[in-house]
């Protein structure tokens, strides 16, 4: 039987998802060739590629005048190519939230090109909160926020509206819940959480933003050689681009984003009224922040932990040790991973008050 996987990333990903894959290593598309070892210029695989490009704009209703990109380097190359492609050579400013680790690596990059204004921040409450009310001063080259914090269970319930370019990190919600991304300017991603296995970057932006900040990009951190290059640059990361393939498959076939956010707000309501409910627990983050796919708690009485994870562990549940900057524990319950699991991990839960409290 497999393990409930709460892992926050890489993550669970569908089974029939993962058994098409391990086939597709060993036979691709009747070619009695593995998917590893053909072209990425095959025709087989560009119909992966456009596949999944469409198997997106349909998902997340992309409008046109956008591109879905595949790159590689992980939302932290993200970090970069935003601020080289989207802040000004000369007197380039950015606006920045600072709303958690990765929300201050994206800073600590944009800094190498320009000025960042941090316009929230909830930092001194160990980013346990999402700030509002911020002003985004004018003369802003783009805005940047972070939709979900991963490693604090946060998450942004609204969108502001800025006089700028919108930009955001979805790496941890993305395909969980409905955006509409004509909102944004730029969204970026790893696919290691609601969308793939860790290698490929999606990246969706409106083309008519690009070419105006006066750099001279190097040509595979320039956003205009991947729309130019349909994303085949260089050799792409076939595997990953594959597997979110399948994945944007099984989420389309299932009933799309809108399924898996009722979905996705079913677990989360499960556990945060147990962590409510429960006195031997309490939740780390604000409860009108709390975040649908990672959901972060501790132990009232540290004297329970080794109790606790032995009884989690008995019942098959994996993943669930908090980062080490909040401690305690974080369920993270992306797409793939079904309402049955959350039960389980619930139910030690209330078994745990029983036994101790
Ligand atoms: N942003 C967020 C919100 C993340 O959760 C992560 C990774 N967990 C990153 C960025 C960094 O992503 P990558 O490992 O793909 O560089």
């Amino acid at each position: 039987m497999k393990a409930h996987n709460f892992s926050a990333g890489p993550c669970i990903l569908p089974p029939e998802v993962l058994r098409q894959a391990s086939e597709a290593v060993i036979n691709f598309d009747g070619l009695n060739l593995s998917l590893l070892e053909i072209s990425h210029r095959s025709k087989n695989f560009v119909a992966v590629v456009e596949k999944t490009q469409a198997l997106i704009k349909d998902l997340l209703d992309v409008p046109a005048g956008y591109s879905v990109l595949f790159v590689q380097g992980g939302a932290s190359l993200e970090f970069v190519m935003v601020a080289l492609n989207l802040m000004k050579k000369d007197g380039g400013k950015a606006a920045y939230t600072d709303t958690g680790a990765w929300a201050g690596k994206a800073i600590e990059e944009a800094k190498r090109q320009g000025e960042v204004v941090v316009v929230g921040s909830s930092k001194d409450k160990n980013y346990n909160f999402i700030p509002k009310g911020y002003e985004v001063p004018v003369g802003m080259d783009y805005f940047h926020c972070t939709s979900n914090n991963t490693i604090y269970g946060t998450q942004m319930k609204e969108f502001p509206k800025v006089d700028t370019l919108m930009v955001c990190d979805m790496s941890s919600d993305i395909m969980s819940r409905k955006v509409n991304v004509a909102d944004f300017d730029l969204i970026y991603a790893g696919a290691q959480k609601n969308m793939g296995p860790a290698g490929a970057t999606i990246v969706i932006v409106k083309d008519e933003i690009l070419g105006k900040t006066g750099r001279d990009i190097p040509a595979y951190l320039n956003y205009k050689t991947h729309i130019s290059k349909e994303s085949m640059f260089n050799t792409p990361p076939v595997f990953s681009i594959y597997v979110m393939m399948l994945t944007m498959q099984w989420l389309k076939d299932n009933g799309g984003v809108e399924w898996i956010e009722e979905v996705n707000r079913q677990k989360a309501e499960l556990i945060y009224n147990e962590i409510d409910r429960n006195p031997l627990f309490k939740g780390t983050a604000e409860v009108e922040d709390r975040s649908t796919m990672n959901a972060c708690f501790l132990l009232n009485d540290e004297s329970h932990t080794e109790t606790f994870n032995e009884m989690w562990k008995a019942a098959g549940v994996s993943g669930i040790n908090g980062h080490r900057s909040v401690g305690g524990y974080r369920a993270s319950m992306y797409n793939a991973l079904p309402l049955e699991s959350v039960q389980v991990l619930v139910d030690v839960m209330k078994e745990l008050e029983k036994k101790v409290g």
